[in-house]
């Protein structure tokens, strides 16, 4: 496992910091990921680490930006660290679907496949 895994999913409350969803409902621990890949100079230090669902991760891959499907402009991805989740997203009614409140949200959600 991760040696950063308990500092930043305690500091996460054990959501992922993209889709939110609970790390309690899947049968593993979340994956402790870089908000900037190393490939893409990303530093490996605790202001660059989130907490990521395995299916947030994935998708993410080492994608900087995304094209937000409303206006069709390249935008940079979601920051956990740096930016509030509640100004980029909504929960609607129902789990899992997610509403994109910005170009930041609108497409973080497309590329990452978080409205289910
Ligand atoms: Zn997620």
């Amino acid at each position: 496992m991760n040696p950063h895994y308990s500092g930043v999913a305690e500091r996460a409350a054990h959501r992922c910091k993209y889709c939110q969803a609970p790390e309690a409902v899947f049968n593993f621990p979340f994956e402790v990921e870089h908000i900037i890949p190393p490939g893409r100079g990303g530093a490996d230090e605790d202001a660059n680490r989130a907490l990521s669902c395995r299916s947030c991760n994935v998708f993410k891959s080492d994608h900087v930006e995304a094209t937000d499907p409303l206006t069709g402009t390249r935008v940079p991805l979601f920051d956990p660290r740096r930016q509030r989740w509640q100004e980029h997203f909504r929960a609607e009614q129902g789990i899992g679907h997610l509403v994109g409140l910005t170009s930041v949200g609108r497409a973080t959600i497309n590329l990452l496949q978080m409205s289910g």
